[in-house]
């Protein structure tokens, strides 16, 4: 079995099962994991992975199984050790670095993932670098990308900032603000899944 690279001491417990529907990229057999555990500071979270035996494909999903409230999360990363801080982000979770003006929102490709802050800012150093590929302006990328690669160095401080209507995304450190966002702010914030209020569906 893998071993979660935040170690094992917080995975309270693991079920494998194979799973019916076949790859979608080979046909091979797939396998569920999914690992119980109990995020310091946060609370319960199930971590699944659907895994093909027979080639490279891999889907995984966090879902924090606290019911959460609209919630920001904001760290000022000054410190070495706040690179290191752990990032959570459902498939409704939207990030910003306001010092690049880059923000990552939900849509119908989005992924949950588990990373850091130093992971947060590789993933926009390869969105910067997709847009490079798709034909973005490469001079202006290239000072982006140069300053990403200050932030990774830690010769600058910046903020990161994670939003989520449904309470899934956090920054988990004790240097980090949480905030409980209004219902106005909760209601402008793109949402990863389409959410149905079985209440608001009319009867007739
Ligand atoms: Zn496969």
């Amino acid at each position: 079995m893998r071993t979660p690279a935040f170690g094992t001491s917080m995975v309270d417990r693991v079920r494998e099962n194979a799973l019916g529907p076949p790859c979608p990229q080979c046909g091979g057999g797939l396998r569920l994991t999914a690992l119980e555990m109990d995020i310091p500071h946060f609370g319960p979270a199930l971590l699944a992975t659907i895994q093909c035996g027979g080639c490279s494909f891999r889907h995984t999903d966090t879902i924090l199984t606290r019911q959460g409230e609209p919630s920001r999360f904001t760290l000022a990363v000054t410190a070495r050790e706040h690179r290191d801080a752990r990032v959570i982000r459902s498939q409704s979770g939207t990030l910003r670095i306001p010092e690049l003006g880059a923000s990552q929102e939900p849509g119908p490709q989005s992924e949950s993932f588990l990373t850091n802050v130093e992971g947060v800012l590789w993933r926009f150093r390869d969105i910067v670098e997709s847009a490079v590929a798709l034909g973005a302006d490469a001079a202006e990328a290239g000072a982006v990308l140069a300053r990403i690669d200050r932030l990774i160095a830690g010769a600058e401080p910046f903020t990161l900032i994670v939003e989520d209507p449904t309470g899934n995304s956090a920054i988990v450190h004790r240097d980090a603000e949480r905030v409980r966002l209004a219902p106005e702010e909760a209601a402008a914030l793109r949402q990863g899944a389409i959410i149905i209020d079985p209440s608001a569906i009319d009867p007739t």
